[in-house]
Formats: structure tokens, C-alpha cells, sequence
């Protein structure tokens, strides 16, 4: 697991966040843990000020994914950024994050090397975890760096703790002060003054109202979560449990592609492209996968025949993108769109432009090369919810819409507008399925696999756009009949009724 690990300027929570990655790091997790340190210009003088600086080599040993990468030594495009446009890390953690750096991101700016790490994370769909220093409301401790108490201080002609600072960071008579830009923290003065004088110590503070209110606008974006200190080292743990069950799932277990399924649509919910609704519209799906036996039916690939020739005789094709399908199958989908030269359309029933934004993005991580659905300028007639809202070059104006895991009523409301509409849903019952054109009675991925190939097929067979015709006395209700009697016999054959 590779986490990258941003400290900004801030004493609070710093040595905490400190002692939670040196813990992890010697603990043994399931996976390997490479941590990558990237500090701001205010961090890195706050590591110092508390000693730590010196000591994240303990964490951060100086390997490849394992450097300490400081703002000043980044220039101003911070070019290490680019490993997470590359997603090369499974999870930044912003600890201790300053308020500074959370107004920061809370209006989109990225002008700083963590707030550009942390902007790039979420473009690329990298969950980014943040524990704030001022989220909470009322008074709460903060640690403050040396300090020379100057009612205990005697100012001593001959004060030990200045002759002996090595950073030579204590300065000024008759009561010194010290230079925080130069001292390293290491509590030697504090130990050497005879009369106490010296201490870091605890300051009681209150959150501004400004800066708990930015924090809940972090809380609002989809790709961030908030964490409290005391949360951080559980959380570090649960992500690499996360992340090594992505791995663990044993190939031989009987349901491995089903898990894997789960997985993925988890990894979407994290990384902002799922909505989490769509875990439950899954779940209906499996419990008819169940049913028909995890595998292709024989009214399927009917099905798909059908679809294939529609797709490659359509004037205007564009397929329907939502989370879920984003999730599970970007990379069908791209490939089919490249296929049969149809641009894909973000669909989403729970919409946000941060959201569409996030789907567009994987998609094109793909290979994508068109995908529609954020201007949503037009409106199809019938439906009061979001998925009404369409690109009048896409779905709009399409001839045939491929839209697997559709809603009944769009469904509907398209092929009143006078589209064909290919779905692909387990549930042979759906209203869906019940008012496409052809229906797909099957898993997405393997539909979509299934498509591919009839597709790629046809077209060496038959070239493009002639194939139509020959599936005119297609019946969509009487496949769907057949789909559900294969259900049944199947269910009659393993003596189940
Ligand atoms: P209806 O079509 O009856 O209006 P709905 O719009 O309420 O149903 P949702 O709750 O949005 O349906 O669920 C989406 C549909 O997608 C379900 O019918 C489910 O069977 C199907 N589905 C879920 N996951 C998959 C999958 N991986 N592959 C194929 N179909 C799936």
C-alpha cells in the first residue's frame, strides 16, 4: 500500500500524526506500506521546532515511493505531483492539516505543494483523508513549540542553555528568546535551565467559526474524508485491510468474480464515481445472477446478437454511462464506444457535477475519447428526476441509446421519444427490461464482453449497418419470457423445485 502522507504548518496533532506512521510502519500489516512525506514550507519549519524533522527518515527512508518532498525544493509546478495524475498512490492523508490549507481546498485553490497533491489525488479519484486542527467547535489543547518563560527566566550572565544550543538559536540578553526558524527541537535547553524556564508546552484554543465551516465544506466533497486524530491510526489500518483484500480474495473461491465485483464498486464509491444507492441496486442484480447461475444465458446472447446489429446500424448511437457501470466496466464500455464510433453520455440518477466530472475522468483514463454529459442542455420529456437531463448532441438527438442499468421510467420516456434502447439488467422483471427494445439479461461486464465480440464479428462478416433487417421479427417480451423459463429449469434441473 502506498500512502502519501502531507504535513502542513501546524504544532497540533504533528507529533501525534508523527508517532501514528512510525507505529504503522513497524506494525505488521497485511501489505507493505511505503509512505511518501510531502511537506509545505510552513510544515517543514514546524517539523523542525518540534524535533521531528530529523526523524522521518524512520518513516520515510528515502527510496522510490518512500522520499520526504519538500515545497521549496518543487519549484512552482511541484512536478512529483504527477505521480497521482499516474495514481500511483492509494490514499493521501493531509495530518495535521492547518486551517489555511483547508480554506484552501475547500474553494479549489492548489497553489501550494499540498493543496496541489491534494487537488491532483482527487482528480485522479485517490481517496484523500484529512485531519483538521481547527473542525471541532469550543476550546481544545495545542501544542506550542520552546518558548522562555520570561517571569521564571533570571537572565543568567551565563546562561547554559544559549552556550550550549547547538543551532545556536537562543539569542538576546538580559532575557533571551529563541529564534524558532533555528531551532531543532531537541529539548536540550529546556533540560539545562536550572530554573525551568523553558518548556514547550499546551495552550488552551478556539476554532473560528469561519474555519469549522470550511471544514464542513470538506466534508460535503465527494473523494474527502474528515478524520479525527485520534481516528488516524484505525483508519490507516482499515485502508490497508481495504486494500489488501482487493488482492486477497483467493481465484478458487466459487464466488471470486462476484467479490471482485464488490470490490470494485467500493473502490468507485471511494474514489467518488459511485453513489453509494448504487450498492443497493447492485445487490438486486446479484440476487438474479444468483438465480441464473452467474453465467450467460442462452436468450442472452440472443439478446446480444440483436443489440450487436442494432449498435452497428444505428446512425446515431451514444451509450449511457452511470456510476456503476463507470465502476464496473469503464473499460468494455470505452472499448465498444471505439468500436462502434458511439460517444458515451454520463448518466446519473443521484447527480453532481463533481460527480459526473469524476466518471468523465475515468472514463478518459480509459482510453475514452468522447464522453458527453456534462453540458445536460436538453431535457427528455417525461421524467422529473436528474437522469432527464441529456446533451442535445448525445443521448438527445441518438437514434439508439445502449443504456445498461437504466431506471424503468427513463426507459420508458427514451423509447417514447422514438429511440431504440438496449439495456442490460439481471432482472428479467425490471421495468427496464420490460420496455427496452432488447433487453440484456445479464451481468454488465459479461454483457458487455459478449458485445464486443458479437460486434467485432459482425462487422468482419458483414460490415457495417447491414445487419438489422435480418432481426426484425425480434420479440424483446418473448425473450424476456425465455430468459425467465431458463431461470426456472435451471432451477428445476439442480432439483431446487
Ligand atoms: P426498474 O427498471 O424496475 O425501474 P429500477 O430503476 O428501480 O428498476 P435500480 O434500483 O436502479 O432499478 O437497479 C438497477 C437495475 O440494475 C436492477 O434491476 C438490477 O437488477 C440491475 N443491475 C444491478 N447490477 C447489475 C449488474 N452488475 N449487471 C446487470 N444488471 C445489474
Amino acid at each position: 500500500m502506498k500512502i502519501a502522507w502531507c504535513i502542513t504548518g501546524a504544532g497540533q496533532f504533528l507529533k501525534e500524526s508523527f508517532e501514528v506512521f512510525k507505529a504503522i510502519k513497524t506494525e505488521k500489516l497485511e501489505t507493505e506500506l511505503k509512505v511518501t512525506i510531502f511537506i509545505s514550507n510552513a510544515g517543514l519549519e514546524v517539523l523542525r521546532m518540534y524535533g521531528i524533522f530529523d526523524k522521518l527518515n524512520a518513516i520515510s527512508n528515502g527510496d522510490y515511493m518512500e522520499e520526504i518532498f519538500i515545497e521549496k525544493e518543487q519549484g512552482s509546478s511541484f512536478p512529483k505531483t504527477g505521480r497521482f495524475s499516474l495514481k500511483k498512490y492509494d490514499a493521501v492523508v493531509v495530518s495535521p492539516a492547518t486551517s489555511n490549507t483547508v480554506a484552501k481546498i475547500a474553494y479549489g485553490i492548489a497553489d501550494s505543494l499540498v493543496t496541489n497533491v491534494v487537488s491532483l489525488a482527487m482528480k485522479a479519484c485517490i481517496p484523500v483523508y484529512i485531519v483538521p486542527t481547527d473542525g471541532t467547535a469550543g476550546k481544545v489543547d495545542s501544542e506550542i513549540p520552546y518558548s522562555i518563560d520570561r517571569d521564571k527566566c533570571r537572565g543568567c550572565d551565563d546562561c547554559e542553555p544559549e552556550d550550549r544550543c547547538e543551532r545556536e538559536a537562543i539569542y538576546g540578553s538580559p532575557i533571551p528568546q529563541i529564534d524558532l526558524l533555528r531551532c531543532d527541537g531537541c529539548g536540550l535547553c529546556s533540560e539545562l535551565c536550572p530554573y525551568d524556564a523553558i518548556s514547550g508546552g499546551v495552550v488552551e484554543i478556539k476554532a473560528r467559526e469561519i474555519d469549522i465551516r470550511n471544514v464542513e465544506l470538506l466534508r460535503e466533497m465527494e473523494g474527502i474524508s474528515i478524520i479525527e486524530h485520534q481516528n488516524l491510526k484505525e483508519k490507516i489500518l482499515s485502508l490497508d485491510l481495504y486494500h489488501n483484500s482487493m488482492y486477497k480474495i483467493p481465484e478458487t473461491h466459487p464466488r471470486y468474480e462476484s467479490l471482485m465485483k464488490r470490490e470494485k464498486l467500493v473502490e468507485g464509491i471511494e474514489a467518488g464515481i459511485t453513489s453509494k444507492h448504487g450498492l443497493i441496486a447492485h445487490g438486486r442484480g446479484e440476487a438474479f445472477d444468483y438465480l441464473i447461475g452467474e453465467r450467460t444465458l442462452d436468450s442472452a446472447r440472443r439478446a446480444t446478437e440483436f443489440a450487436a446489429a442494432l449498435l452497428l446500424a444505428a446512425k446515431k448511437p451514444v451509450i449511457s454511462v452511470n456510476g456503476n457501470v463507470a465502476a464496473l466496466a469503464a473499460k468494455e464500455i470505452v472499448e465498444l464506444s471505439e468500436l462502434i464510433n458511439a460517444p458515451l453520455e454520463v448518466n446519473i440518477f443521484y447527480r453532481s457535477e463533481e460527480r459526473v466530472r469524476k466518471i468523465k475522468e475515468h472514463l478518459e483514463k480509459q482510453g475514452a475519447r468522447k464522453v458527453l454529459g456534462d453540458k445536460a442542455d436538453a431535457k427528455t420529456p417525461g421524467i422529473e428526476h436528474a437522469r432527464a437531463m441529456v446533451d442535445r448532441e448525445g443521448i438527445y438527438s441518438a437514434d439508439v441509446v445502449l443504456a445498461p442499468l437504466e431506471d424503468g421510467d427513463r426507459c420508458e420516456a427514451l423509447v417514447d421519444m422514438g429511440k431504440k434502447v438496449i439495456t442490460i439488467d439481471l432482472n428479467p422483471l425490471s421495468r427496464t427490461s420490460r420496455h427496452a427494445t432488447v433487453s440484456i439479461v445479464d451481468d454488465v461486464e459479461r454483457a458487455l464482453k459478449n458485445l464486443i465480440s458479437a460486434v467485432k464479428a459482425k462487422k468482419q462478416k458483414e460490415g457495417e449497418g447491414k445487419s438489422v433487417s435480418a432481426w426484425e421479427g425480434y420479440n424483446n417480451k418473448g425473450n424476456l419470457r425465455e430468459a425467465i423459463k431458463e431461470i426456472i429449469d435451471r432451477l428445476k434441473e439442480k432439483g431446487l423445485i
